[in-house]
């Protein structure tokens, strides 16, 4: 079984609505073979992937799909926490992602406490954006791992390993049990380009081995291939059990999924 958690509709086409886009993405799932996905919502109104609104109504009797709450901390109000609060009492959402780098803020913030608290209540990760040479700066590990001794109940997901400096962030969130990594846009062409095959091949055997509960199959598309992702893993010295765990089985524990 595959589950991709880690991602977006395609970017909405001129003369399309976010249903054809939805249409896109399971054919693409099919053609994959992927059973299950996770889908991200944009954390601003009027997105070409879909803000939250858009997107629980478009999976709403969708079994394939789950979705993840998004929050802009700067724009948001009260209520909206409120909601995401309904949202993951009612398994709505899998998880809240934020997007660091994205946007000016890091996740050290004090405005971004109330949602870390929501995720420990409801026992449900936290997705944090991470990488790129410009956006780094502010989704920098270091300032991930703080979030971690202020919260050690929380689980935290770190998307896409903090590339190009994927060594860097294995070696300081390694003391941390609740921190957990999405292979999401590591097999795209830019980012190994950045980054290095072999690097995230050994960084992702390396977590894997020490961590088999903590890796979980994710692709970042429609911005990036389903097939090259899952061949990366594929191409991973681990046991077939492992890749099983990194391939589903992590996923549906991390994330409480309910698979109908
Ligand atoms: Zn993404």
């Amino acid at each position: 079984m595959i589950i991709d958690s880690h991602q977006h509709l395609p970017v909405r086409r001129e003369g399309k609505t976010l249903a054809d886009s939805r249409q896109e993405l399971l054919h693409e799932l099919g053609e994959c073979k992927v059973d299950y996905a996770i889908v991200i919502p944009d954390n601003v109104p009027n997105s070409e992937i879909g803000s939250l609104d858009e997107v629980l109504d478009l999976v709403e009797n969708e079994k394939r799909l789950f979705v993840m709450g998004t929050i802009n901390i700067r724009k948001d109000k009260e209520s909206h926490l409120l909601k995401l609060d309904r949202l993951f009492r009612t398994g709505r959402i899998v998880a809240i992602k934020i997007f660091p780098g994205h946007e000016p803020i890091y996740p050290t913030d004090r405005r971004l406490e109330p949602v870390y608290e929501l995720c420990v209540k409801h026992d449900l990760p936290i997705v944090i954006h991470t990488g790129g040479r410009k956006q780094g700066k502010y989704n920098d590990p270091k300032f991930i791992v703080k979030i971690c001794d202020r919260h050690p109940e929380l689980k935290i997901v770190i998307a896409h390993y903090f590339f190009p400096r994927v060594e860097y962030c294995h070696e300081i969130t390694r003391p941390y049990e609740n921190i957990y990594f999405d292979t999401s846009a590591l097999a795209d062409d830019g980012v190994i380009a950045a980054t290095g095959l072999q690097k995230i091949r050994d960084t992702l055997t390396l977590t894997a081995r020490e961590r088999p509960s903590n890796v979980v199959f994710g692709t970042d598309y429609a911005g990036c291939g389903i097939k090259n992702h899952i061949a990366l893993i594929e191409s991973l010295e681990l046991s077939r059990e492992i890749k099983e765990r990194i391939f589903s089985k992590n996923s549906i524990q991390l994330f409480k999924l309910k698979l109908k």
